[in-house]
């Protein structure tokens, strides 16, 4: 997909799949909020547009720190280009950048089917707090706290267990857990 035309700059970073250690390891905190982070915001965003999907965490691309970008407002429209081919045309970005985010208070619960680009074709439904508060630092260290509900609220905390070593089919059942851990080893396997 052709990101230019959105002036979306940077460079795609590969995504590392489960049952990837990294994906199980807890992330330390950013520390240093220089050139090289804002580097690698800008290339997580860039990834995450081109899968497309709606948050990546630092360890998915393999940095195990305390990072995710995400967007749960753009939208993904399926056009036909000139050549005939099908492909997503995309509108209205909102990225949004979570420094060493702390989730310091959750109220309500609430379930939807999510996915993970880290575990392609799973998509199982997730119980999660239907509202959060968190605390984050932006790219250059300042701290901020916010509200998030149900879209916002369920793609942050998905994102927050990447940063703890989780990903999301750690919190279906335990045989659904087993089923999903048994299929991606053996797919990664081949
Ligand atoms: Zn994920």
């Amino acid at each position: 997909m052709n990101l230019e035309k959105y002036e979306l700059k940077g460079e795609l970073i590969p995504i590392v799949t489960y049952p990837d250690p990294v994906l199980s390891t807890k992330a330390v905190p950013v520390t240093e909020f220089n050139k090289d982070l804002q580097h690698l915001v800008k290339d997580m965003l860039y990834t995450m547009y081109h899968a497309p999907g709606i948050g990546l965490a630092a360890p998915q691309v393999g940095k195990g720190i305390r990072l995710f970008v995400l967007d749960v407002d753009y939208d993904r429209e399926m056009v036909t280009t000139a050549s005939g081919k099908e492909e997503p045309r995309l509108s209205g970005f909102n990225p949004m950048v979570f420094i060493n985010p702390v989730i310091t208070g959750t109220s309500g619960t609430t379930t939807y089917e999510e996915g993970c680009l880290s575990v392609p074709g799973v998509y199982e439904e997730v119980k999660r707090y239907k509202s959060i508060n968190v605390k984050y630092q932006d790219m250059e260290g300042n701290f901020h706290e916010m509200e998030a509900d149900d879209m916002m609220s369920i793609c942050i905390q998905h994102e927050n267990d990447h940063l703890d070593g989780i990903v999301f089919i750690e919190r279906l059942s335990n045989l659904k857990k087993q089923f999903y851990k048994k299929k991606m080893a053996k797919e990664k396997g081949k």
